[in-house]
This record gives C-alpha cells, sequence and structure tokens, in this order.
C-alpha cells in the first residue's frame, strides 16, 4: 500500500499524462461549505420525509408544503461559499487538466468557484421553473419572498407555482445533461469521483464506462466507501485539504518538466 504522499504523486503524474480527465462530485466536496450530506444526521432526508416532500407528486398536489423543504434548502445553499477543493478543481480546469465536471450536487458552488465545463446531474437551485409554460426565473428574483412571514409560494406570471429547477425523486435527469456526461465519460482516460461513492446510478456509470474504456478511477473521499474496491488510485481524506494539495503538486511537477 503506497502512503499518502506517493498516492498523490502517483495521481498528479497520471492526471499530467491524461489527454482527457474529468471529475464526477457528490455531496463530500460541499461538506466543507457547511452544506450536509442530505442523507447524513442532521441532513435534509433526517428531516424530511422523502415521499412527502421531495417528489413531482407531492410537489404538485400540495406545492406550499414542499416549498418549506425548498426554502429551507434555498437558505442553506444561499449561505454557503465554494471552499477550497471547489476552487482547487477549478483551478485544474483553467491548467486544462480537468476537461468536465460532473456534479450531482445543486448548489451552484463550482460555477461559483470558477469552473466552466460543469454538467448537473440533479439540476439547480438557481433557477426556477414552471411546469406548465417551461419559463424560468433566476432564484434571487424570489430571495426576499421566501423570508415573508406569510409565505407565498413563487408563482409563475402564468399562474402555476414555480419550482426549484432540482430533479425531484419520480422526475428524470435532463436527458441533455445525462448524454454529455456519458459522452465525457466514453472519451475520458481518467476520472476523479470526489466527494461520493457514486453508488447510485446513472452516476455509477460514470466510472464504471471510464474504467471499461481502460482508464483510471481515482476516488478522493474523506473515508474508505462501496466504491474503494474498485478504483485504481485513493487519496483519503479532507477533499479540501487533498485536492488543494494534488493541484500543488501538479503545477509542481508539471514546473519541473518544463523546466
Ligand atoms: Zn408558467
Amino acid at each position: 500500500m503506497l502512503d499518502a504522499e506517493q498516492a498523490m504523486q502517483q495521481v498528479a503524474h497520471l492526471l499530467l499524462q491524461s489527454q482527457s480527465a474529468i471529475a464526477l462530485t457528490g455531496a463530500g466536496i460541499s461538506v466543507p461549505s457547511g452544506i450536509p450530506d442530505f442523507r447524513s444526521p442532521g441532513g435534509l432526508w433526517s428531516r424530511y420525509d422523502i415521499m412527502e416532500y421531495a417528489t413531482l407528486d407531492a410537489f404538485l398536489s400540495k406545492p406550499h408544503r414542499v416549498w418549506n423543504l425548498f426554502r429551507d434548502l434555498m437558505d442553506t445553499v444561499g449561505n454557503a461559499h465554494p471552499n477550497p477543493a471547489h476552487e482547487a478543481l477549478a483551478e485544474a480546469e483553467r491548467l486544462g487538466i480537468v476537461k468536465n465536471v460532473i456534479t450531482q450536487n445543486i448548489d451552484g458552488l463550482h460555477q461559483r468557484a470558477g469552473s466552466i465545463a460543469v454538467a448537473e446531474f440533479h439540476g439547480s437551485c438557481g433557477q426556477l421553473s414552471c411546469l406548465r409554460c417551461r419559463s424560468r426565473f433566476p432564484s434571487s428574483q424570489f430571495q426576499e419572498d421566501l423570508h415573508k412571514e406569510v409565505f407565498r409560494v413563487p408563482s409563475c406570471d402564468c399562474g402555476f407555482p414555480l419550482k426549484p429547477d432540482i430533479v425531484l425523486f419520480g422526475e428524470s435527469i435532463p436527458q441533455q445533461v445525462l448524454t454529455s456526461s456519458l459522452e465525457a465519460a466514453e472519451q475520458a482516460d481518467v476520472i476523479l469521483v470526489i466527494g461520493t461513492s457514486a453508488t447510485v446510478a446513472p452516476a455509477s456509470m460514470l466510472p464504471a464506462l471510464v474504467r471499461q474504456r481502460g482508464g483510471s478511477v481515482v476516488e478522493m473521499n474523506l473515508e474508505e466507501t462501496e466504491l474503494s474496491w474498485r478504483v485504481q488510485h485513493q487519496i483519503l481524506g479532507d477533499v479540501a485539504h487533498t485536492l488543494p494539495e494534488l493541484v500543488r503538486c501538479l503545477k509542481q511537477l508539471r514546473g519541473s518538466s518544463t523546466a
């Protein structure tokens, strides 16, 4: 078994030699920003019953109730800021090393940190949309309404209640996002799996695809996960430390090879 420092060096070499590295991120990358994993104790699903609050049917039948969850979520996300892990990943993109970020998060923190090629598997809280006429509005337009004493569900000009552009249970992942993510994985020679065990489909298909085509899977999680036994490389620890360290390592190696 490699020690942490050796593993870091090895992954940095791998990334420097790669033609098309991509990253798949999940809840763990936003935990250092103060957004708890929805499935953790104290996370969203410990406070809201999924079937009553997080399905499309629940929204359509009781939008006012489901908006309790949305307000809670938008508050948590609104108060969060990108952390050094988001920033390091954005830097890896600027360096031309990471070509795409595919995220299961809905917090928009990758873009706020400067990442550009971001595919959001589960949508984003940043926009509200109307399921009837398909109009879309920036969430910021309704920010003040969320905290009014008498809360009214934000509604579209057509009168229909608006819904954050997040994928609820019972909704499918936007086809275009899914297609472009699978294409990116088919072309990738390295995938960094960051802050997620990537066990839920379709996210789980991405490391599997990269592996099938001869690429390498690198796991960066706080601790071992169900994914661990299937990966070729592993850097364990807080991603807010390990990811910036990896990028430092990359820059150092690149500097020494061009010197
Ligand atoms: Zn409408």
